[in-house]
């Protein structure tokens, strides 16, 4: 009888979109919760400069760590404080937390480096949101040029005009602004010179895998050409094997960013890798082959 059921049938009770639903109502007022109780932290990632070794910037990612729940990745509850209204606050967090840091910095580590910061659809496409950012950077006292803010090419093209506007805003008012996730998504190409962007950070699917001759491998190559076409830079995500550093590094990609160098970290682990001395990061230049 089962089997007869057609395309037509509706089916009132499906107990896994149930059981879906109750989990994510569940996350959904954990979250809340959290957000209340500050449970919500950071981790920083740097970013490495192939050329010199040197770290030149650190990614601030999201963090979790529920009482009751455990570890949440940001992949379960980033979605879940979009759709709920709770992203604003999710970020305001981050942010603030990532300007604490760059306030522990010297002028010259401000002139030098900067923490990218991951900007949601909703946000990219409120009309308050540049305004706010704008606020809570300078209150801070804290030069816009210290932040980059990594869009995915899905939230650009969500509402190109907004988007595009947006990112000028933002570019005018002196944050680096940076492609996440590039070829994951559908980007207009013709639209990436009016962007104001300086990177693109190849995904971590095309590095995963790439070796010198296999289509991933040339897809990178080719990211890596289309980039330097438009003068912008090229971070690589995901970077995992030392093969893939000195692949990235002869294909001409500036930037990696991957558990080879470091894994995300909280900010009282930041300054060890400041400290040219204790930087445990090789430069291409001098590793061994
Ligand atoms: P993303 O922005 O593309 O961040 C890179 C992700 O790759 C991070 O996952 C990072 O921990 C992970 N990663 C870095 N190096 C490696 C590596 O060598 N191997 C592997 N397997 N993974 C690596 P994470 O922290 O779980 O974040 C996942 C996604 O959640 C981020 O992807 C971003 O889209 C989103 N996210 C995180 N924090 C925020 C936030 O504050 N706001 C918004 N809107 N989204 C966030
Ligand atoms: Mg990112
Ligand atoms: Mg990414
Ligand atoms: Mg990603």
């Amino acid at each position: 009888r089962g089997k007869r059921s057609g395309k037509n049938c509706v089916r009132v009770f499906d107990p896994s979109i149930t059981a879906d639903m109750q989990e994510w109502n569940h996350l959904k007022n954990a979250l809340k919760c959290a957000i209340e109780n500050n449970e919500l932290s950071v981790a920083f990632q740097p970013q490495i400069e192939l050329r010199s070794g040197r770290v030149v910037g650190f990614e601030a990612l999201a963090r979790w760590l529920s009482l009751d729940l455990g570890h949440i990745t940001p992949e379960r509850f980033i979605p879940i404080a979009e759709a709920a209204g709770m992203i604003d606050q999710v970020s305001q967090s981050v942010v603030a937390q990532s300007l604490n840091l760059i306030q522990q910095w010297t002028e010259e580590q401000r002139k030098a480096l900067y923490v990218a910061i991951n900007i949601s659809t909703h946000q990219l496409h409120d009309a308050t949101f540049v305004s706010r950012i704008k606020q809570q950077v300078r209150e801070a006292g804290i030069p816009c040029h210290c932040i980059e803010l990594e869009i995915t090419e899905t939230s650009i093209m969500q509402d190109i005009d907004i988007a595009l506007t947006a990112l000028r805003e933002l570019s005018e008012a002196g944050f680096r602004l940076a492609i996440d996730d590039f070829g994951t998504g559908y980007c207009n190409l013709s639209y990436l010179k009016q962007m104001n962007v300086e990177r693109l950070k190849i995904d971590s699917s095309f590095v995963r895998d790439m070796n010198a001759s296999n289509s991933d491998g040339k897809i990178v190559q080719a990211i890596i050409a289309l980039s330097h076409s438009l003068g912008l830079e090229v971070t690589a995500e995901g970077v995992e094997h030392p093969d893939q550093v000195e692949l990235l590094h002869a294909m001409g990609c500036e930037q990696a960013q991957g558990y080879y160098f470091a894994k995300p970290m909280p900010a009282e682990h930041v300054q060890i890798y400041l400290d040219p001395d204790m930087s445990n990061v090789t430069p291409i230049t001098s590793r061994k082959p």
